[in-house]
């Protein structure tokens, strides 16, 4: 049986088969002829939501789709494609995405399927820029779903439950360049009281702790440079420019991430933190991922404050982003404008599993909503409440599966 593992090797997957078609034919013979199958993409996600007892389905041997539209802008791709090698093809071509998350190896497919993020108040999530989305469903059909129909809100979001993305189209915009400027030692007083001000002060913040001590170890910001502009920041409120550049973690080498020091750069070689050609964050690491309404920032990092003595042991850092509000249905930031508080951990999952319980109690007044792909311990029970559209969902992955060929443990915890 072949062993595929996630990028971080917690997750090690003994599909039955891993099927590599060439062509949609050859795909769409394969899914009819499955009984289980997952779509996997480039396996970046921290927990089982791609495992399997069945089949698992790459599209990297498909072919590669680049259809570029001018009005409105567009660009259709394949559902194999990733950031990395997308990005500088719209560049080169003088049109972006909105945003992009902290790392651009990942594949687009496998990002929209799971509500992945970058920062910004006013920047949705990624899946937000899908305007259409094409899928082989359970019954080898080709099915796609449009913007504006009463289904598309379901399948963009839609965690491989729906079939394989086999083309998806994003809203583009003209090519801009970006300026990133990082501080250090934010004090967490100071930046709860002036949250807003704080998160608004560049088009895309992070804040960094590593919860030893109440100050925000760094802030990253990202800037459209607009002619004119001064390159400033969060030092109104105790913060001092870093004279270097920074990794996250501060003890390891900045070569794996994208330029500082205020330098203007294209957007997609700013708007993530790492680099393609290098291991993004620590690589020897879980992660795990909480969103909460962006009203709750404060009362919700207050909480996790209370238990910060069992956080900072395991955690090598967190990083606190904004995500403005949308109408997907299985999107974190369905219907609320969203605050995303995220822990890289130590590869300890025995502790990590020990504590998450208590983190998830302590944001349990403000219905966090687990990021799709990483680790949480809420019971599905809860999980459900969070969503008020999964009914729709589930009645949508119902049709498109009615024997439940895409389905896993974990789509059978959510769905029911
Ligand atoms: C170092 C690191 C940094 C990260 N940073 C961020 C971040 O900044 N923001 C954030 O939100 N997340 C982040 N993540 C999480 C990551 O973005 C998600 O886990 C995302 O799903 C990764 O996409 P993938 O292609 O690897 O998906 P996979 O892990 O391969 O698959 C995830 C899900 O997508 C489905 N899927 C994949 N391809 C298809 C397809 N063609 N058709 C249908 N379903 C499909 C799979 O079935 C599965 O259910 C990070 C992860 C790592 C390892």
């Amino acid at each position: 049986l072949p062993t595929i593992r996630n990028w971080a090797g917690n997750q090690v997957f003994r599909p039955n088969r891993l099927l590599e078609p060439r062509t949609i034919g050859e795909l769409r013979e394969l899914v009819t002829s499955s009984s289980r199958l997952r779509p996997l993409g480039s396996r970046h996600s921290f927990n089982d939501l791609a495992a399997t007892d069945g089949d698992l389905v790459t599209l990297d041997h498909l072919p590669r789709i680049f259809e570029l539209e001018a009005d409105p802008p567009t660009v259709t791709i394949d559902g194999a494609a990733r950031y990395g090698e997308l990005c500088p093809s719209l560049d080169a071509a003088g049109l972006a995405l909105h945003n992009l998350a902290s790392l651009p190896h990942i594949s687009v497919a496998g990002a929209c399927a799971t509500g992945t993020h970058g920062s910004g108040d006013r920047l949705g999530n990624l899946a937000t820029a899908v305007s259409a989305i094409e899928l082989v469903t359970a019954n080898g059909a080709t099915v796609k779903f449009r913007r504006g129909e009463p289904d598309f809100p379901g399948a963009v979001v839609a965690l491989g439950a729906l079939g394989v993305v086999i083309r998806l189209t994003l809203d583009l915009q003209p090519s801009f360049e970006v300026r990133q400027s990082v501080y250090e030692r934010l004090p967490q007083p100071d930046a709860l009281d002036h949250f807003d001000e704080v998160m608004a002060s560049a088009e895309s913040v992070s804040l960094f702790t590593r919860w030893r001590e109440p100050v925000f170890d760094q802030v990253w910001l990202k800037r459209r440079v607009v002619e004119g502009e001064e390159v400033g920041g969060p030092a109104q409120f105790g913060a001092t420019a870093a004279a270097i550049e920074l990794h996250p973690i501060r003890e390891l080498a900045p070569d794996a991430c994208t330029p500082q020091l205020g330098r203007a750069g294209p957007w997609h070689e700013r708007l993530p933190h790492f680099r393609l050609d290098h291991t993004p964050s620590a690589g020897d690491e879980l992660q795990s991922e909480y969103f909460v309404g962006r009203e709750h920032a404060v009362g919700a990092l207050g909480a996790l404050d209370g238990i910060r003595d069992r956080i900072a042991p395991l955690v090598l850092v967190t990083e606190i982003r904004t995500i403005a509000a949308d109408d997907l249905w299985l999107s974190p930031a369905q219907g609320r404008a969203s605050v995303a508080i995220h822990f890289t951990w130590r590869p300890d999952w025995l502790s990590v599993r020990e504590l998450l319980p208590a983190i998830e109690l302590a944001l349990e007044p403000y219905q966090a909503r687990p990021h799709w792909g990483k680790l949480f311990t809420m019971p599905w029970s809860e999980v459900r409440t969070r969503y008020p559209h999964l009914p729709d969902f589930a009645a949508l992955a119902a049709r498109a599966d009615p024997a439940g060929r895409f389905r896993n443990a974990f789509l059978d915890g959510l769905l029911g």
